[in-house]
C-alpha cells in the first residue's frame, strides 16, 4: 500500500510541475545515483539556428534567385558595402565562413550568391525532414527569401542525415559518419569542421554528386539554468552524464559549458543505442534516470530506472516516461529528487 507520505509527495510534485505517474516512481527517484541527460532539448533550448554557411565547392548551373547569375557585386553592394571577398564565382566562402552571426533580420543580404545557392539546395532537401536541424536550415532559407525546390526522391537516415535526388543531382546532408559511408572525402574541410565543433556547433556536411560541397553549422543555446542544475545534482552526490547523437567534439563543448565532465559524455550514440547505454550504466550498479524530450529518447526512458520526460518535448517521450517535468527548467529535476528524498526520509 502507498503510504500517505508518498501521496503527499506526489501531490506536492504536481503543484510544482513535477508529475509522477505513480508513487513507486517517486520512491525510485529517491534511490537514483546517476542522471543521463539528453543534449538537444534537455540541456539546450532545442531551437537550433544556422550560424555558418561555408561553401567549399561552387554549385554550377543552380539558380538561387537574385544574386546568383553574375550580379554578385550588386547583391553585395546592397549590404552597405560589406562585400564578401573571395566568394561567388570562385566558390570560396568568405573568410571564416561566417554567414550571419547572431542571426538578425533580412537574411538575403547576409549571404553571398554561392552561400545562397548552397542553402537553397540543402533546405530543399531538408524541408522533408522532421529533425530540428532540418527546421533550422529551412528557417534560415526562409529568412533569406529563397524559393525551395521539390526533390525527386528523399530518404532520412536516422542518426546520420538525409539524402535526396534534386534537379538531377545526388545530395547528401549529414554527419561525418554518413559522408564516410558514402565515400565522400572530408579531409579538405577537417580544420574548419573542428573549429566550428570546438564552439559547440553542430556541423552538417553537404555532398553533391559525391563531392563535398559545403558545411552548414547550427548552434543551439544552453538552457540558462542548466549549469546551476548540474552543479546541484553533483552536490547531491549524483553522477551526471550527457548522451547525444551529435559528434564528440560538439558534445564535449556543450558539456563543458554545462559543467559535465568530458569522461561522462556519451556522443555519436545512434537512436537505437541510447537504451543500451542506459543498461550499460545499470550493469555497473547504477540506479539510472534518463532525462529526455525526443522520440529518439523513448526506448532509453523506458529502459531507465526512472524515465523523466521534459514536458515541452514530444508526446512519445512523455508516454514512455515515469515522471514528466512540465517546465523545461532542469532545476525542477533537482526539486524532484529533493522531494523524493525528503518523502522517503519521512517513511523510514
Ligand atoms: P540528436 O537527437 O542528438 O540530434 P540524432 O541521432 O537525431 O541526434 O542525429 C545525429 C546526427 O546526425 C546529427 O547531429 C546530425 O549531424 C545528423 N543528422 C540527423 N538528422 C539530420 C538531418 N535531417 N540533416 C542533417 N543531419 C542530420
Ligand atoms: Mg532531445
Amino acid at each position: 500500500a502507498t503510504p500517505t507520505a508518498v501521496m503527499v509527495g506526489t501531490g506536492r510534485g504536481a503543484e510544482n510541475g513535477i508529475l509522477f505517474r505513480g508513487g513507486e516512481h517517486l520512491e525510485a527517484t529517491a534511490t537514483l545515483d546517476a542522471i543521463l541527460l539528453d543534449k538537444t532539448g534537455t540541456l539546450t533550448v532545442g531551437k537550433p539556428s544556422v550560424t555558418d554557411v561555408v561553401v567549399l565547392e561552387a554549385l554550377e548551373a543552380l539558380d538561387a534567385g537574385p544574386g546568383v547569375d553574375g550580379d554578385v557585386v550588386e547583391d553585395a553592394a546592397e549590404d552597405a558595402g560589406e562585400a564578401p571577398t573571395g566568394a561567388g564565382a570562385s566558390g570560396n566562402a568568405a573568410p571564416g565562413g561566417d554567414a550571419a552571426p547572431g542571426r538578425g533580420g533580412a537574411g538575403s543580404s547576409d549571404l553571398d550568391a554561392a552561400q545562397r545557392a548552397l542553402l537553397r539546395l540543402v533546405a530543399s532537401v531538408e524541408r522533408a525532414s522532421e529533425h530540428p536541424l532540418a527546421a533550422a536550415i529551412v528557417q534560415r532559407a526562409r529568412e533569406a527569401g529563397l524559393d525551395l525546390d521539390e526533390p525527386e526522391s528523399f530518404e532520412a537516415i536516422p542518426g546520420h542525415g538525409v539524402q535526396a535526388r534534386l534537379a538531377g543531382r545526388d545530395v547528401v546532408v549529414g554527419n561525418r559518419r554518413l559522408m564516410e559511408a558514402r565515400g565522400v572525402a572530408v579531409d579538405a574541410a577537417a580544420d574548419r569542421l573542428a573549429a566550428l565543433e570546438e564552439q559547440g556547433k553542430t556541423v552538417m556536411l553537404v555532398a553533391v554528386d559525391g563531392r563535398l560541397a559545403g558545411l552548414i553549422a547550427v548552434a543551439d543555446t544552453l538552457k540558462e539554468t542548466a549549469p546551476e542544475a548540474v552543479a546541484a545534482l553533483h552536490e547531491m552526490g549524483l553522477e551526471v552524464w550527457m548522451i547525444t547523437g551529435d559528434n564528440a567534439r560538439t558534445a564535449r563543448a556543450v558539456a563543458r559549458q554545462a559543467g559535465i565532465p568530458a569522461e561522462r559524455v556519451l556522443a555519436e550514440v545512434l537512436p537505437a543505442d541510447k537504451a543500451a547505454k542506459v543498461r550499460e550504466l545499470q550493469a555497473r550498479g547504477r540506479k539510472v534516470a534518463m532525462v529526455g524530450d525526443g522520440i529518439n529518447d523513448a526506448p532509453a526512458l523506458a529502459a531507465a530506472d526512472v524515465g523523466i520526460a521534459i514536458g515541452t518535448g514530444t508526446d512519445v517521450a512523455i508516454e514512455a516516461a515515469d515522471v514528466t517535468l512540465m517546465r523545461g527548467d532542469l532545476r525542477t529535476l533537482v526539486a524532484a529528487i529533493e522531494l523524493s528524498r525528503a518523502t522517503l526520509a519521512k517513511i523510514r
